[in-house]
């Protein structure tokens, strides 16, 4: 089942706060649905992908840089029914890769991604043939119909832990496979957490660092000084790390609404990436769909619920 998440690292909301809309139809994927050929290939083969297999990936994905979105002019940026009729590409979220302990919760364990259950889903991406795109592809593809790689998919991470740099980052590296990390930046340096330095060598490493404002609070409560405190001072703070411009922003919780968005845009951010839930059909890049990849699923129910939710 895709649980509804209560679980937040690092924050002290009221409960109240602690959830997030699961979209009507759930994105979910039974063990006993049939798998696709791919996923079974994926499952029963067992062959370790050769280094020849991933630097050809790479090649492919790299192959065609993605513009930045300051230079595609607005006059060739197609509209939000255009943007929203184009095929989703798979977007997939993480947030803790480490092994389960005694005390994790039910509904902690879909955010917590066991390291070997993590190692098995990226492997069947790579076996399944799939290719990691970073958001400026993703944007050029939605606005103006851009190409991207043979069997597309983002690859997200929130929250700043840091086993996503000691244990999922050599796992990625294995496949030539890039990813976007969403960064709250109350938690740099602290345990546990991500240090500047390690953020700024996954942004050197051709990775993507995007926003998830200063300590994780609900968009959706935002008033006056708020969207200093959680947007503006964080994304500069990112900026300073990776000398790069902070272009793309994650919700927290995955909750947004539409007041958010002139916000977002008028502090400099070109998209937004939500949860499972619907997007806005005003402004479909501001409400990029994603799915948590769970604790629980393995590497056929993740492909199978990459198939079914986008
Ligand atoms: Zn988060």
């Amino acid at each position: 089942m895709f649980r509804t998440p209560l679980f937040v690292a690092a924050t002290a909301l009221a409960a109240s706060t602690l959830f997030t809309a699961c979209e009507t139809k759930p994105a979910t994927a039974s063990e006993a649905a049939s798998p696709t050929a791919e996923a079974l290939a994926a499952d029963s083969a067992g062959t370790p992908v050769t280094s020849g297999t991933a630097a050809t990936a790479e090649a492919e994905a790299n192959a065609t840089p993605a513009p930045d979105p300051s230079s595609i002019p607005a006059g060739s940026i197609a509209d939000a029914a255009t943007i929203t009729a184009r095929p989703q590409v798979p977007i997939l979220c993480y947030h803790q890769i480490r092994n389960w302990r005694p005390k994790d919760s039910k509904n902690a364990k879909d955010y917590i991604v066991p390291e070997q259950a993590f190692r098995d889903q990226i492997k069947m991406l790579a076996d399944s043939g799939y290719h990691t795109v970073l958001p400026d592809q993703l944007y050029a593809y939605l606005t103006t119909g851009a190409k991207l790689p043979s069997k597309p998919i983002m690859l997200t991470f929130d929250d700043t832990d840091l086993d996503q740099f000691t244990v999922a980052r050599p796992t990625l590296d294995k496949y030539g496979f890039k990813a976007v990390y969403f960064i709250m930046t109350v938690s740099l340096g602290r345990p546990n957490y991500m240090s500047k330095a390690q953020v700024k060598q996954l942004s050197d490493e051709g990775n993507v660092i995007g926003s998830h404002t200063w300590d994780h609070h609900n968009v959706k409560k935002y008033q006056g000084q708020d969207w200093v405190t959680q947007i503006e001072k964080p994304t500069k703070t990112l900026e300073e790390i990776t000398g790069k411009k902070i272009k793309y922003f994650a919700f927290p919780f995955g909750l947004w609404n539409q007041q958010a968005i002139p916000e977002l845009k008028k502090r400099g951010f070109v998209g937004a990436y939500i949860l499972a839930e619907k997007r806005d059909p005003i402004d479909p890049l501001f409400t990029i769909r994603r799915i948590i990849a769970s604790g629980y699923w393995s590497p056929r129910t993740l492909h199978n619920s990459i198939v079914q939710s986008f």
